[in-house]
């Protein structure tokens, strides 16, 4: 990326109602734009971030045996009237009419969705379980859309679906799942607690919610690491762990969930499979959301500084930028396009800072959007037949031959 051509502004200020660290910092670094309230376009270096997300999440995902499928966003309200929730859902649920006159709803979550699919294409326990999931745009009309992308109206979501002829696959998968999350959260290099939950309108019984801990999260987490126990605090009847320990509290970002649903759904929208036996059962279904567009925000309350966001490598939207400093005396221009080719050929994501701007805005603007190395391009350094690459989290600087930093980078 040549940032002289691509469509990246920066700001020094912030609307006054940008109240978080990450929502200032991803304002003045230009990954979003808002539309409206609780609506925000990605701008083209925000998307990136969201894409690495993606990634890691679908890697993830894919190896844990589920299957990735894309429903429509827009769902007929019969469907949630078979499970009472286009009552129960009450203002959350963004309710649409066609030319028809017909009822339908921009889909908060797609349980209805799944089953009805599930209903029509699964009738023998031969093909179950089965985990289908997603990544896709919800919408939730938020009492209080704020913070950003934190707590938006329309969002991005990954959420999945199991179906499961007994409870104990369904227990077996709910684990699974688990596993998927407490690696797709560490891959992301997140510091994050897995806590019990409330399975709260979507019903059902066994929840686990997973938190980013930042103190601007807008829950409280209980937790007592000897007794290896955590709780949202919705969850905590006494002052004590279960058995006896002392608690210690914690703010969390809610970035992902998980749901024991039972037999819900499959009953009253009649979803049955036959058994071994040839007779008629209701599958278990479980649920598993994870908060993409969240994630980005609560990533930066988690590494950023007083000059900017400050990526973890795996989600930083590149890898790598070269500050070109031309002075009247010099220009380094040629020299910053080989080193920044030799870069791209080694299969690095690369940017390049190659304006007509000032040193003081190229540093600024590198340590405000946070790309993890820096090399720094400049007369002095030429001469002296090194070039200096700085480590935008700690600071370290060092001055390297050309040889040496390709070398070091493609480590
Ligand atoms: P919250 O308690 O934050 O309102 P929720 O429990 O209603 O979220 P779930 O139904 O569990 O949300 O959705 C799965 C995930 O989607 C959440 O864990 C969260 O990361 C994300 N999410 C939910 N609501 C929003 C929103 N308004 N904006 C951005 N992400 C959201
Ligand atoms: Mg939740």
């Amino acid at each position: 990326m040549e940032l002289s051509k691509y469509p990246l502004r920066t700001y020094k200020d912030t609307p006054s109602d940008a109240e978080l660290i990450s929502h200032r910092l991803m304002l003045r670094s230009g990954l979003i734009k808002k539309l409206a309230s609780g609506l925000f376009t990605w701008m083209p270096l925000g998307l990136r971030v969201i894409r690495k997300i993606e990634g890691i999440v679908r890697r993830e995902l894919d190896s844990s045996g589920a299957y990735e499928l894309l429903m429509p966003a827009v769902q007929p309200s019969e469907l949630w009237k078979e499970t009472g929730r286009w009552e129960e859902y009450g203002n959350l649920l963004l309710r649409i009419q066609d030319r028809h006159e017909r009822f339908f709803c921009f889909g908060p979550t797609h349980e209805e969705v799944i089953t009805d699919i599930v209903r029509k294409e699964i009738t023998s326990y031969k093909q179950l379980p089965v985990n289908f999931y997603q990544i896709q745009t919800k919408f939730r009309d938020e009492i209080r859309p704020r913070y950003g992308v934190m707590r938006a109206r329309e969002f991005l979501m990954k959420d999945a679906y199991s179906f499961h002829l007994d409870q104990k696959s369904l227990e077996d998968e709910y684990e699974n799942m688990g596993n998927a999350y407490n690696n797709i959260f560490s891959n992301l290099g997140l510091n994050f607690r897995k806590v019990s939950a409330n399975s709260g309108e979507i019903g059902g019984s066994m929840s686990h919610e997973y938190h980013v801990l930042a103190d601007s999260g807008e829950d409280e987490i209980a937790y007592c690491d000897e007794e290896d126990f955590a709780a949202n605090v919705e969850m905590i009847e006494s002052k004590k762990a279960p058995n006896g320990g002392k608690l210690s509290f914690a703010r969390g970002i809610e970035v992902g969930h998980i749901f024991q649903l039972g037999d819900k759904y499959s009953k009253s929208m009649g979803l049955t499979v036959l058994n071994k036996e040839g007779k008629s059962v209701s599958p278990m279904m479980g649920c598993y959301g994870i908060g993409i567009s969240r994630i980005v925000a609560a990533s930066i309350e988690q590494n950023h500084d007083d000059k900017g966001i400050i990526w973890p490598g795996e989600i930083a939207p590149f890898e790598i930028i070269i500050i070109v400093l031309n002075d009247k005396s010099s220009d380094l221009t040629e020299k910053g396009q080989e080193i920044y080719k030799s870069i791209k050929a080694i299969g690095k994501e690369v940017a390049i800072d190659d304006r007509d701007e000032r040193a003081g805005v190229k540093f600024a603007e590198a340590d405000l959007i946070g790309i993890p190395q820096q090399i720094v391009l400049s007369k002095r350094g030429i001469d002296q037949g090194t070039i200096e690459l700085v480590d935008r989290r700690t600071g370290n600087k060092e001055d390297l031959s050309i040889e040496d930093l390709i070398q070091r980078i493609s480590s």
